[in-house]
């Protein structure tokens, strides 16, 4: 599991991440939530190792990610927009994070498309794929080198609603299947509901409350957190 303490990131004058706590258990999907400009990427991005001057210790069991090299801290990202590249097929882009990892499993590409739904898809252009498609082998690649930590940063944002809660049931399955922890960022209640054993809510930089969604709806612990929520106190 995962322990991330006193992560802070400061840009200038500005605390993004402000002292942050957080757990994220063997197997555990969290969702982190909370208004635009509150940290919420920035916190994600320190986790992955992207922001150098963040302060603070991200631990898993004796290791700590901040002072591990990249390729082998185990952490997938996927951003909102995918970020494949438009030049590779579809295999091509899940084999590129097989190399970054130095895996070579040759098997390894078509189970991951069986995993997103995307069976007979290897030789695809990436571009000429829809954009559910896309976010599908976004994460593909991310879970390639089987991570155990995927931050996912609003993964589904940019597709329509009814494809949206598909794909959050898909992913919810996915992440299950794969035994992945998770900490996913999400505009939207009811993907925070599908995918999460746990919501985090964050506000300007700190994290305010953490709970199943449940509790978290019932009980918010102040008045701005129930705005946010769209629930009474
Ligand atoms: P959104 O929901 O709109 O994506 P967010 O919660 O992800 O918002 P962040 O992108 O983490 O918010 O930004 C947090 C704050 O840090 C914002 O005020 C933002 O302007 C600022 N910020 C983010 N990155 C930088 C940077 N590289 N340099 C300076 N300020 C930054
Ligand atoms: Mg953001």
């Amino acid at each position: 599991n995962l322990a991330i303490r006193k992560l802070t990131v400061r840009f200038g004058s500005l605390t993004a991440v402000d002292d942050v706590d957080l757990d994220i258990g063997n197997g555990e999907v969290v969702a982190l939530l909370g208004p635009s400009g509150c940290g919420k990427s920035t916190l994600l991005r320190a986790v992955a190792g992207l922001e150098p001057q963040a302060e603070g210790t991200v631990r898993r069991g004796d290791e700590d990610l901040a002072r591990m090299p990249v390729h082998k801290r185990g952490v997938g990202l996927v951003f909102q927009d995918g970020q494949l590249f438009p030049h590779r097929d579809v295999a091509g882009n899940i084999r590129f994070g097989l190399r970054m990892h130095k895996i070579n499993d040759p098997g390894r590409v078509d189970e991951l498309l069986d995993l997103v739904g995307l069976s007979g898809y290897q030789r695809r252009k990436v571009t000429e794929l829809s954009g559910g498609e896309q976010q599908r082998v976004a994460l593909a690649r991310a879970l390639a080198p089987r991570p155990g930590l995927l931050l996912l940063d609003e993964p589904l944002s940019a597709l329509d609603r009814a494809l949206r809660e598909q794909l959050a049931l898909d992913l919810a399955r996915m992440l299950r299947k794969a035994g992945t922890s998770a900490l996913v960022v999400t505009h939207d209640h009811d993907e925070a509901f599908t995918l999460a054993d746990r919501v985090a809510l964050m506000r300007e930089g700190r994290i305010v409350q953490t709970g199943t969604a449940e509790e978290v709806w019932r009980h918010p612990i102040d008045e701005p957190t129930a705005t946010f929520l769209g629930c009474g106190l």
